[in-house]
């Protein structure tokens, strides 16, 4: 049999497009050597996610006190929490093999390799049996990058995300080596549980793609709680559970704690493409026009492995324009890449969507802040807490160019932003759209 589609890697770009073309008819073969969903569902979003919800209610009984409840003795118990995390992962898995056979995809369980390629057949193989297709879609996602630093390898002291979200007991100390968005992750599980936590990043401020007026909100408070952020500052070498750093300025330190987490980025698997002659790349991965399209005809790519922005709706959102495209569905699907969302599951949240300010350094643009306590839901719900919102205005056209939050729980209502950036709303049009009492979400609307 010549299926239509074959794709592989079964992550949120891989079972999107899965869907999406099985639901047009189409005879669809996914491959997935691990569990389907993917990075994100397996290790990544989901479980961290799951976690976090379980740090975040400890943390909040052990500080009732401040909405006049009072709750003593509060214990957890961590091999139960990272139960739980694996039942979520579970069922949300379970319920994609569903999907994927309902819609009647072929779902192959087995690493998948290129074997050949010409303009209308791609042969695959996997667990030693061939398969063709009429089209590829690459979406194998991205691994954790294991840096070039003295003492990493084979350290039994060093975890990834990935061995940080298999554990089931927690370190007594931990070392977060990069203040990115999975440091940043990390460092609020870690220290809501309780565990000394030292972060150190390269770059002057953490979360250096993000506004750095939203960051200071949180650096600020997680200063004060006791995290210890190093910041301009390079790891050289680890030696066992030791850290060697040098900072900007000043004599080299030594740090110690019984696990190190290595966050620095992650790069795409190109494993088992090689097959496929004369396939482009860019620094950061397979190379895409804007319908996902390689420069090989019938090979498209998704997610992670475009090496764009690394996020799990992105990828979803790839898939569906590479589908539609395969299609050839009119109108022409684009990704407005101008208005993705992206969220920092820190406490408090950050959620942001188009340029900051220093990408719309070109653009005349005016910069409106307000406090989240402008909010009354959040003043209710926030005891103690600050927050910031902030909003770019294009001066010409009146539109907006992007937002940036930091308060709970702007994850929830950052898509109304996203919706004014990919509608090119103006200032005008958005103040007609009704937004409920009372929630944070009156925030957007305050601003305006
Ligand atoms: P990242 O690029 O967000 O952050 C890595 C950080 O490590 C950077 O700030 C970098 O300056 C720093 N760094 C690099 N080398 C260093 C060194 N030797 N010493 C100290 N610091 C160093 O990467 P990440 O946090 O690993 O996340 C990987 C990807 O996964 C990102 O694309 C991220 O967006 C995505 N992700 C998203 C979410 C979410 O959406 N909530 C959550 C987790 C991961």
């Amino acid at each position: 049999m010549k299926y239509f589609l074959a794709i592989i890697g079964g992550g949120p770009a891989g079972y999107t497009a899965a869907e999406k073309a099985s639901k047009q008819g189409k005879s669809v073969v996914i491959f997935e050597q691990n569990a389907l969903g993917g990075t994100c569902l397996n290790v990544g979003c989901i479980p961290t996610k799951t976690l976090l919800y379980s740090a975040k209610q400890y943390y909040n009984a052990l500080h009732a006190d401040k909405y006049g409840v009072k709750a003593e003795g509060v214990q957890f118990d961590y091999a139960k929490i990272a139960q739980r995390k694996n039942k979520v992962v579970r069922k949300l898995v379970a319920g994609i093999k569903q999907k994927l056979n309902n819609d009647c995809c072929t779902v192959v369980p087995a690493a998948a390799k290129v074997l050949s390629r010409t303009d209308d057949t791609v042969v695959l193989e996997a667990a030693g049996q061939q398969y063709e297709a009429e089209n590829l879609l690459v979406c194998t996602g991205s691994s954790n990058f294991v840096p070039p630093i003295p003492g990493v390898q084979d350290n039994p002291a060093v975890w990834d995300s990935t061995s940080a979200l298999a554990a089931t007991e927690l370190p007594a100390s931990m070392i977060i080596v990069g203040g990115g968005v999975i440091g940043m992750e990390f460092a609020t599980l870690y220290h809501e549980l309780g565990v000394p936590v030292t972060v150190i990043e390269a770059m002057p401020v953490i979360l250096p793609n993000l506004d750095q007026d939203v960051v200071k909100v949180l650096r600020d408070k997680y200063e004060k709680a006791g995290i210890r952020i190093l910041t301009d500052t390079k790891v050289m070498s680890l030696n066992g559970n030791q850290v060697t750093a040098q900072p900007a300025e000043g004599e080299a330190i030594t740090l110690e704690a019984e696990h190190i987490l290595i966050s620095v980025g992650r790069r795409p698997n190109l494993d088992g493409l090689e097959a496929l002659e004369g396939l482009e790349f860019t620094r950061k991965g397979i190379q895409v026009d804007d319908s996902m399209r390689t420069n090989l005809p019938n090979v498209y790519a998704a997610g992670d492995i475009t090496g764009k922005i690394m996020l799990a709706h992105v990828a979803s959102r790839q898939a569906e324009v590479a589908v539609s495209r395969m299609l050839k569905q009119i109108p022409v699907q684009r990704i407005a890449y101008n208005a993705i969302p992206s969220v920092v599951y820190t406490n408090p949240e950050i959620a942001s969507v188009g340029l900051t300010e220093k990408e719309a350094e070109d653009i005349p643009h005016e910069v409106r802040t307000m406090p989240m306590t402008f909010s009354g839901r959040f003043v209710a719900e926030n005891e103690g807490e600050t927050g910031l919102c902030k909003m770019l205005v294009d001066t010409k056209h009146r539109t907006v160019l992007g937002v940036h939050m930091i308060g709970n729980p702007c994850s929830e209502f950052v898509a109304a932003a996203s919706f004014a950036v990919r509608m090119g709303y103006t200032i005008e049009e958005f103040e007609q759209v009704v937004f409920p009492h009372p929630t944070v979400s009156e925030i957007l609307k305050e601003i305006l």
